[in-house]
């Protein structure tokens, strides 16, 4: 017996066993991997940024942005924070008023984000291609982390407050009396709870569909890569919000890692539905190109890795977090699109208070956006 299920090791169930074990709960976590963050959690680039255009991502980001930027000094880890911000250079008068429209409400939330002119935006990001530039955003509060030593940082932390790793074991079903939560049948046995909270990441479909709720998750594929370090020159994560001229990418980003590693991935056009994670020969040849087209100094860069993992989208582009309607004790945390690594942690911290003290820890009217009863197809998140 233990008061918490907690339903995959990934970007929204590691930080939230950490904030329910600090909540005083006896948390245990069940992977089928036979280690934490080996879904997309680890495939990440570690971009964090705040700066939405819907209010309860940018309050979950803002409490993202708070827990990253402390960590190093709450526990003596490093994570690779780096407070570089996040840069939107533009080149189309449609993609600045896009961003530029996002700006009423980013400001209203606090969010410092600006807009610089062309000399601004070559200041910012050294080398740049200058033709047609029309000057760009860029949000100094963003930044990024490193996936993998946070990952790392948060099963210590949470085996420090005595969390239980179930690795290697799959759920199969959540168990329920009487329109309660009482555990869940794993393929070793069941293990009885009196929550359970499904963050099965691009699974999490499958885990409500056992007690018979729809939840509109499903996933695509994405690849990255990561370069030899260099010498540190760039601080922003950076967005080209451009369609390719080669077809294939809708959109591409990458950032200088605090090592000095060159990081990036694409956005396909279109996308991939699916689980596979094997990656394909297209992948270098073509971000490769747009890298080059953007910055020319990028063809110096050694590439060390390529991987591909997946994105557990949702049809608006929201996540879906909160207690499922009847089924009482049975709580979503899933869907969270491209920005997982972002959104985890301050999802998480509101998800332990929302169980144990029967409120999130921000405003509870933000949450009605992400609720699992909300008409997903109501609306689109903008640059989801
Ligand atoms: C190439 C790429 C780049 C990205 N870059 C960024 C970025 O810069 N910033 C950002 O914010 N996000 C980024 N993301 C998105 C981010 O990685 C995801 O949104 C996030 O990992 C989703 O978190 P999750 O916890 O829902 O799923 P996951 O991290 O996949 O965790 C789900 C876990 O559940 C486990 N599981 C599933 N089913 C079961 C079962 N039946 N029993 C037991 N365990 C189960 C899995 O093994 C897995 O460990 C990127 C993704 C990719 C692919």
């Amino acid at each position: 017996m233990t008061d918490i299920v907690v339903i995959g090791a990934g970007a929204v169930g590691l930080p939230s066993a950490y904030f329910l074990a600090q909540e005083g709960m006896q948390v245990t976590v069940v992977d089928m991997e036979p280690a934490p963050a080996q879904g997309s959690f680890k495939a990440a680039i570690g971009g964090i940024r705040a700066t939405h255009s819907e209010p309860a991502k940018i309050a979950l980001c803002k409490d993202s942005l708070k827990i990253f930027s402390t960590w190093k000094e709450k526990t003596g880890t490093e994570i690779g924070w780096k407070m570089g911000g996040y840069c939107f250079p533009v080149y189309r008068e449609q993609d600045e008023s896009l961003l530029k429209g996002m700006f009423p409400i980013q400001h209203k939330y606090g969010l410092k984000i600006d807009w610089l002119d062309t000399d601004g935006i070559k200041k910012v990001i050294p080398g740049i291609n200058g033709d047609g530039l029309r000057g760009g955003t860029l949000s100094i509060e963003d930044g990024q982390a490193s996936p993998l030593l946070f990952a790392s940082s948060l099963t210590e932390e949470c085996k420090k407050l005595g969390v239980e790793f179930r690795l290697e074991e799959s759920v199969e079903q959540v168990l329920m009396k009487s329109n309660r939560v009482v555990g869940v049948k794993t393929d070793k046995g069941i293990i009885s709870a009196d929550y359970v909270l499904n963050a099965a990441g691009s699974r999490a479909s499958q885990i409500a569909s056992t007690v018979n709720v729809p939840v509109p998750v499903s996933p695509d594929s994405h690849e990255a890569g990561i370069s030899m370090p260099v010498s540190q020159f760039l601080d922003p994560l950076v967005v080209d919000i451009r369609p390719g001229p080669e077809g294939k990418t809708a959109n591409f980003y990458f950032g200088q890692t605090h090592d000095g590693s060159v990081i990036f991935c694409y956005t396909p056009s279109p996308i991939i539905p699916g689980e596979d994670r094997r990656g394909t020969s297209q992948f270098l040849p073509i971000i490769a190109k747009r890298l080059l087209d953007l910055i020319p100094r990028f063809k110096h860069l050694v590439i060390r890795r390529l991987w591909r993992g997946l994105y557990p989208m949702t049809p608006d582009g929201l996540p879906i977090i909160g207690e499922v309607p009847n089924v009482s004790g049975f709580y979503i945390a899933a869907g969270l699109c491209g920005q997982g690594f972002m959104m985890g942690p301050g999802i998480a911290r509101n998800m332990a208070h929302h169980i144990a003290r029967g409120t999130p820890h921000l405003e509870t009217y933000l949450f009605d956006a992400l609720s699992p009863q909300r008409d997903f197809y109501a609306k689109k998140e903008a640059l989801k």
